[in-house]
């Protein structure tokens, strides 16, 4: 609720902090229990700082995280330990996220040994166990991280995640660095992971394709903001931000009967670190009228689970 990240920026050797990125700002939304809530949005735009702040890797410099019903920020250091259990990541490179000197028996075994489950030969017995939900074997253990191909080293790095029975899971681009074909394999293989042992997952991606069959709910992120949050189907029937229309242009249509509009975004990614004024989409947005370059929209539900931050929705905009 309320999330922020802003980053100091350093200039000069002398390392005077000139200015803030705001990674992130403002940020809130909830995740059901059971559901997948995917968070899509271009490189820079705060989708990875959000899940690394939900995973405490980094520090929210505002706002609140509450998790099964408890504020990660009141827990003492025991019940903190549980919930890091219980929350974990798959990250975007799994071979730069795995210890090229340790074999994956003792990649899989590290998460146990930290949180103090079981002795030695339950923890071997899980090692496998694991190995063989994600489609791998017993003899992988002894292997090391170079011998798997891409598809193979994420499917370690999903074992890893689930290593001490977590309940959710934020995967960062999971398969983005994986090739397509490879891409469905592992995406389908979160999906039966996730019924057979009822996770919740943030599912972190660059593009609305790849989250559309994995999401219940789709939240769009532009510079460091949550600008469209909706129903999977509600977004991808109906996109209302100008922003989220783009995006789904970009993604090809499978029904050669079914035109969608096509709205082509000019320009680039504006510096976070100095965001256009207003409605950050303004200095790219087709559709920009005056109050878009002086007045912040706010995210605000304008259907029923459908909420989007856009002037044109709102009766200032539509005046
Ligand atoms: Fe475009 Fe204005 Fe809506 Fe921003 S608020 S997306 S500039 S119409
Ligand atoms: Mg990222």
């Amino acid at each position: 609720k309320g999330l922020k990240k802003y980053f100091p920026i350093h200039r000069g050797m002398l390392g005077k902090v000139s200015g803030q990125v705001k990674a992130v700002d403002d940020v809130s939304f909830y995740v059901n229990k059971g559901e997948t809530l995917g968070i899509v949005g271009e490189s820079g735009c705060g989708k990875s700082t959000t899940g690394r702040m939900l995973m405490r890797l980094l520090e929210p410099t505002e706002g609140s995280i509450e998790f099964d019903g408890k504020l990660l920020s009141d827990l003492s250091k025991e019940e903190m330990r549980k919930a890091r259990r219980e929350i974990q990541m798959v990250f975007q490179d799994p071979y730069a996220s795995l210890n090229p000197r340790h074999s994956i028996g003792k990649i899989l075994e590290e998460p146990l040994i930290v949180h103090g489950i079981g002795d030695a030969r339950e923890r071997k017995k899980k090692v496998i166990e694991f190995l063989e939900i994600v489609g791998l074997s017993s003899y992988h253990a002894k292997r090391y991280p170079h011998q798997f191909s891409g598809g193979q080293r994420q499917r370690i790095g999903i074992a890893r995640a689930l290593m001490t029975n977590p309940k959710l899971i934020i995967a960062d681009e999971p398969v983005s660095a994986l090739d397509v074909s490879i891409q469905a394999q592992v995406l389908n293989l979160m999906q039966d992971l996730q019924k057979e042992l009822k996770l919740t997952y943030i599912f972190i991606a660059h593009d609305l394709g790849v989250v559309r069959h994995i999401s219940d709910r789709v939240g769009v992120m532009y510079l460091g903001k949550m600008v469209e949050l909706a129903d999977s189907e509600s977004l991808y029937s109906n996109p209302l931000h100008p922003y989220s229309k783009a995006l789904l242009s970009a993604v090809p249509v499978p029904d050669p009967n079914f035109t969608r509009e096509q709205i082509l975004i000019k320009g680039d990614i504006p510096s976070p670190s100095n965001p256009p004024t207003g409605c950050t989409f303004h200095t790219r947005c087709p559709f920009k009228m005056e109050i878009c370059t002086k007045v912040v929209p706010v995210l605000t539900e304008v259907e029923k689970g459908h909420s989007v931050a856009c002037h044109l929705y709102n009766e200032q905009g539509q005046q």
